[in-house]
């Protein structure tokens, strides 16, 4: 049974639309199970009601048209408790009721399971067998991993199939939906889907239609000649090296290729108006599912040589393809996994977002998105992106939501935001050059987060104070090697200078996690309890030498440089890291024949350890700084990027609260600065308790600064102090938000809140 329960979902994650699926759940599971009958039914939202919606051995023609209420019939019963039902005569029972005409009546023995998706039943899968027998313990357990197992697919078919079961013209009349990533870079936008897609990527391929046929086919043709004239070059190039035999593969391809086979399906799907790329995918694609479905090894290797002869002509197509893309304003640019570089093709005027279905908020392209304050959504792993050609979406960048045919009323809503935002933001100028202080004049530093160049100029028309996290790895991320000690002293002298005299604070390369490098691929079970952060520089201490010293140099005559070391969980650690850092900067006065000053050095609290160790720690060191991002994710043990655990990533749980508080504590019980640098920090929300914690500094993204001083300036330190006693007494974040969003209404500051809180709260970066 195993066996065939990895077959089955084997196949049905190579289906695409929501009917096939179903109806080939209910073939695939009567089969295994050796039954009679088996159907699914599925939860209608609006109308709480479970819809008989495939089956394989009942009376197709009432499929869709037939529902029972969830407190009606067995169905009804498996959804609301949740759990199996298996009888041996379900006609006995109290709970069945006649459905007429679906023809159950000869069927007696019934096992029903309920199929649910993150806590919520989608619906009841159901086994059905004349004998009046129950069902035994095996198939009641195969009937429940599947379910378990097809949940998952359902959900996601449930979501693209929304979509892509529609014919074209169906496609215009959609209702509206809402697919969840994780934030990229915070703000709301509302714009036109612009699908781009990587070199022969078949399944990236949007659906477009052609504008004209004839130039279609002709392109095509002379595609597909190109194809056929490579691949018989690849095989005399082989001729010596191979076997005739051997060479039969080609032979194999070539025959694929013939006008009679692959390219006349191509050439049916471009007479009906779709472009090449598009025929050329769909017709693969169709192909590649039917092959992988095979049981026979020999048949099934045949999707592979299908799909590579798809990408050979996908690749020329897209070479010289002359439907040129014609970016509309307010481009929402969308895409499987969304680069750099396809960011930089659109003019900046038309940009007003980006939704990359993979990918995380360290990505290259998130990175350049918050420097460049374009609102970005990414990893929306259920996105049809190839469906959203053309299309109106409105893009969430603060909660990492995507709307696509939005209602009317959502649309007003999401416009009534975007214009308050610009409202709101028209009216910082005026904040720019005032302190960050509370109206009973406490003060607290409000500095920036960097990566790039972008975000230094960004800063400084906020009026930010200093560099609170330089993170020297976005540099690193956009090479292809290590950058030379001469290179990185060139970035980080640009950075220095820009801020001068205010201090910037560097941290020491952070990769690992989920930020890899290329060059140096780091590959590992579990990445982030892995070789991440100073493990990494203090196990490559070249790695870590040229990059302190890079920055020592760059510090020269400046003297506005503090040092910063990422995810320390131990006092030795940090001591091998000192070690290290004061042997650079001896060699280099001995080398260079100058004094140089000692910059201030600090560690980052991201580990628990850390936070239970923070005297120890600031004993040695000048300041501490909280990576809130590190820490809430280590504390709560939740994956900082997986949007399926997203609103459990919460920095407002009363743990990490009180992990925080230790640390401004023992900061200052030792005398040290103490600042904090994670998402929190920008959270305007946060920054009453952050306040009366005693940080000194909250370091935060250029776009969160003004924000976060107009709270400041409008609460007194007292009230602060006061919310944050009675914050510290709750045992749940909801209340405590709860209470500073009534209390920053109060004040009249709730502006400044996340404009769309309605949603899931997730912190946005
Ligand atoms: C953090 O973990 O909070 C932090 C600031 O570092 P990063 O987000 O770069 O891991
Ligand atoms: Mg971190």
């Amino acid at each position: 049974m195993l066996e065939s329960l990895r077959r089955i979902v084997q196949e049905l994650n190579g289906i695409r639309g929501l009917q096939q699926v179903l109806d080939t759940i209910a073939t695939r599971v009567r089969d295994a199970v050796g039954t009679e009958v088996c159907s699914v039914y599925l939860r209608d939202q609006k109308t709480d009601r479970y819809f008989f919606m495939a089956t394989e051995g009942l009376n197709r023609d009432f499929i869709g048209k037939i529902s029972v209420g969830s407190h009606e019939g067995l169905v009804g019963q498996v959804a609301r408790r949740e759990e199996p039902i298996n009888l041996q005569d379900a006609i006995a029972d109290p709970h069945f009721i006649y459905l007429p005409g679906i023809g159950e009546e000869e069927y007696k023995g019934f096992l029903g399971v309920p199929i649910i998706h993150q806590r919520t039943v989608l619906g009841v899968l159901v086994v059905q067998q004349k004998t009046q027998r129950r069902f035994d313990e095996d198939e009641e357990a195969f009937l429940v991993t599947i379910s378990a197992q097809l949940a998952g697919v359902i959900a996601h078919a449930q979501l693209t199939g929304s979509i892509s079961l529609l014919s074209e013209d169906e496609d215009e009349k959609l209702v509206g939906g809402k697919f969840v990533g994780v934030s990229g870079s915070a703000g709301v936008s509302i714009g036109t889907g612009v699908v781009v897609t990587p070199t022969a990527d078949l399944y990236a391929v949007p659906d477009r239609s052609s504008s004209n046929i004839e130039l279609e086919l002709k392109f095509f043709t002379q595609c597909l000649a190109a194809v056929r004239k490579d691949i018989e070059e690849l095989s005399s190039k082989l001729a010596s090296r191979l076997a005739r035999e051997e060479q039969a593969l080609f032979d194999v391809y070539l025959s694929m290729l013939d006008d009679h086979a692959l390219p006349l399906e191509v050439r049916e799907r471009i007479e009906q108006g779709q472009w090449a790329q598009g025929a050329v995918s769909q017709v693969i694609r169709a192909h590649v599912d039917t092959f992988e479905s095979m049981n026979d090894p020999y048949l099934k290797e045949r999707a592979t040589d299908v799909k590579d002869l798809g990408r050979r002509v996908l690749a020329y197509l897209q070479l010289t393809d002359d439907e040129e893309l014609i970016y509309p304003d307010q481009t929402i640019l969308i895409g499987e996994e969304l680069t750099a570089s396809m960011l930089a093709e659109v003019p900046p005027e038309k940009l007003a977002g980006l939704v990359s279905v993979r990918g995380s908020a360290n990505s290259h392209v998130a990175i350049f998105a918050r420097s460049l304050g374009i609102p970005t959504v990414m990893g929306v792993q259920d996105l049809p992106f190839t469906k959203l050609e053309g299309r109106e979406i409105i893009l969430d960048g603060y909660n990492g939501h995507v709307h696509y045919n939005p209602s009317e009323e959502l649309h007003n809503r999401f416009k009534a935001i975007i214009e308050e935002e610009s409202q709101l933001i028209k009216g910082f100028e005026v904040l720019k050059d005032l302190p960050g202080e509370t109206t009973d004049k406490h003060r607290i530093g409000l500095w920036v987060n960097t990566g790039l160049m972008a975000d230094v100029m960004r800063s400084l028309d906020r009026g930010a104070e200093g560099v609170g996290l330089f993170r020297s790895e976005v540099p690193f991320l956009l090479r292809e090697r290590f950058p030379s000690e001469e290179e990185q002293r060139a970035i980080y002298r640009e950075q220095l200078e820009a801020f001068a005299p205010r201090k910037v604070t560097m941290r020491t390369l952070d990769v690992g996690g989920d930020k890899s490098l290329s060059y140096f691929p780091i590959v590992e079970e579990n990445p982030f309890l892995g070789w991440r952060g100073i493990r990494v520089t203090l196990d490559h201490p070249e790695i870590f030498l040229v990059q302190v010293r890079a920055m020592l140099k760059a510090n020269q005559g400046l003297n506005n440089l503090r040092i910063m070391l990422p995810m320390i969980s131990s006092v030795m650690e940090l001591e091998e890291a000192l070690e290290l850092l004061y042997r650079a900067h001896d060699e280099l006065i001995e080398e260079l024949g100058v004094e140089l000053e000692l910059p201030e050095i600090g560690v980052m609290i991201e580990v628990p350890a850390a936070v239970y160790q923070a005297r120890e720690l600031a004993k040695r060191v000048n300041f501490l700084s909280v990576g809130s991002n590190d820490l809430t994710q280590y504390l709560l043990a939740v994956d900082r990027n997986n949007s399926r655990v997203a609103s459990i990533f919460d920095p407002f749980h009363p743990a990490v609260l009180q992990a925080l508080q230790k640390v401004a504590d023992d900061a200052h019980a030792e005398g040290q600065q103490v600042s904090i640098c994670g998402e929190l920090a920008g959270n305007p929300l946060a920054s009453p308790l952050l306040i009366a914690m005693g940080y000194d500094v909250l370091s935060m993204s250029a776009t969160n600064l003004p924000k976060v001083k107009s709270v400041v300036r409008s609460l007194s330190y007292k009230q602060c102090q006061a919310l944050l006693k009675q914050a510290m007494q709750m045992d749940n974040s909801r209340e405590i938000r709860e209470l500073l969003e009534q209390v920053l209404t109060e004040v009249g500051a709730h502006r400044m809140l996340n404009p769309v809180l309605d949603d899931v709260q997730i912190t946005a970066v």
